[in-house]
């Protein structure tokens, strides 16, 4: 299949070039050494579409379709995985699950703000005991006329320090009664804990915190979906989130790959450019195939997406070996460096931290493998791990 981008993806893509040319690269190593939120991007990036790429021009989005949005994200990724995460988490794991299972009154109220970045998204699915797993989630939601009552601590929040509206999963009690739910929660009403953000390895600036519920009490209205549509709501964030990883994945491959092809064609050593070696070509060569690769993966997930066709292998596929790619991509470009590689002054050591997060967001590889084939095999297992339709 080849892959054409429609002349709006072509369009969107010259404009997040140009931005992140000229917006998001010269303060990209500010943002990962000073680990400080990227308001003053997102600011920028809302008049362009970008904080509303998935949501409905009617309620002031820009409506794209995913292969606008993967590109979008694969550019930002060049520039700042940061910057690139972000915008991914709070469009595709926020805003579109607002979009898909909030009603008409949630979407009124949240959509705009969102679209524009006045407000910023987040979703908390990950507790300390359920990583992959879903059917082991042990947030609690107690049904009251006040309506449900919260208990529970999710981790790893991307956003999650920063975010003004939170997707948040948890059972409706009794144990398996009414199901996984996932509610809607605003910033600062009670009850509602916000960590400081994480240190993590990469990824620096994005605000993944961890955050607790002590008995906030969540209106009806903010339901969404209805109780127990838990599972299909993750499973449809998850399968976004794997396109928007693998895309940030195949930005950071990108600009792995172009610091390179420009620092093997300008350091000499033996009276000649250092990409004269044929060990060094076959690493260029290498990490050329594997972004060409990576990127139709990527697209054919993402034009598939947007074709409302099902995901869920491909989506798994995708995000594997994007992220696998970028992993080692990276590791090459630190190689190809020499001792640069392991200074800071150089970019490839914060792209080798910042691809690390792939590998983990939306799962690790070994649990996109396992559903992969258990999917192919027919076996059942598969069905505990996010994410397959029908599991309860
Ligand atoms: C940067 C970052 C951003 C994130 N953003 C979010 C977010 O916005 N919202 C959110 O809810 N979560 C988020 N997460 C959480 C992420 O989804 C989880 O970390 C991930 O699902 C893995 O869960 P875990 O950390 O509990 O690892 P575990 O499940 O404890 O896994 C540890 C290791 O065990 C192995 N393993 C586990 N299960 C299996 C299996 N079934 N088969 C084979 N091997 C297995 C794997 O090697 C794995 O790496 C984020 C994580 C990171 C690092």
């Amino acid at each position: 299949m080849v892959f054409c981008l429609t002349s709006e993806g072509e369009m969107v893509k010259k404009m997040v070039r140009e931005f992140v040319e000229n917006e998001v690269k010269p303060v990209a190593a500010e943002i990962d050494e000073k680990r400080e939120f990227p308001r003053e991007i997102l600011g920028k990036m809302g008049p362009l579409g970008l904080m509303g790429m998935l949501t409905p021009v009617k309620y002031g989005g820009a409506e794209m379709d995913y292969l606008s949005f993967t590109v979008s994200v694969e550019e930002l990724a060049r520039g700042s995985a940061t910057v690139a995460a972000v915008m991914m988490a709070h469009n595709c794991l926020c805003s579109s699950v607002i979009n898909n299972f909030g009603s008409d009154k949630l979407k009124e109220k949240f959509l705009g703000d969102l679209a524009t970045g006045r407000k910023i998204g987040a979703l908390a699915l990950t507790e300390e005991h359920a990583g992959s797993r879903l059917d082991i989630i042990d947030s609690r939601a107690i049904k009251t006329d006040e309506g449900y009552v919260l208990r529970g601590a999710k981790k790893y929040v991307l956003n999650g320090a920063e975010a003004d509206v939170f997707i948040v999963f948890a059972r409706v009690t009794p144990r398996g009664g009414g199901g996984l739910s996932a509610f809607l929660v605003e910033r600062g009403v009670k009850g509602l804990e916000i960590g400081k953000p994480m240190g993590t390895m990469g990824l620096h600036g994005a605000g993944v915190a961890s955050i607790n519920f002590k008995g906030l009490v969540v209106p009806e209205e903010n339901l969404l979906g209805g109780s127990g549509k838990g599972f299909e709501i993750a499973a449809y964030a998850w399968d976004n989130l794997k396109i928007g990883v693998a895309a940030m994945a195949l930005g950071i491959s990108e600009a792995a790959f172009e610091e390179s092809v420009l620092y093997v064609n300008q350091r000499k050593q033996f009276g000649q450019v250092i990409g004269r070696f044929q060990a060094v070509q076959e690493m260029i060569a290498e990490m050329a195939t594997k972004i060409e690769a990576a990127r139709y993966l990527t697209y054919a997930v993402a034009d598939k997406r947007s074709r409302g066709e099902k995901i869920r292998r491909e989506a798994a596929m995708a995000k594997f070996f994007t992220a696998e790619a970028a992993t080692e991509i990276a590791k090459k470009a630190i190689k190809l460096h020499g001792g640069y590689g392991y200074i800071k002054d150089f970019p490839v050591e914060r792209f080798a931290r910042d691809a690390w997060a792939t590998r983990i967001m939306a799962d690790p590889p070994q649990v996109q493998k396992a559903l992969i084939a258990d999917e192919i095999l027919g076996y059942e297992e598969y069905k505990t791990l996010k994410l397959v339709e029908g599991a309860k």
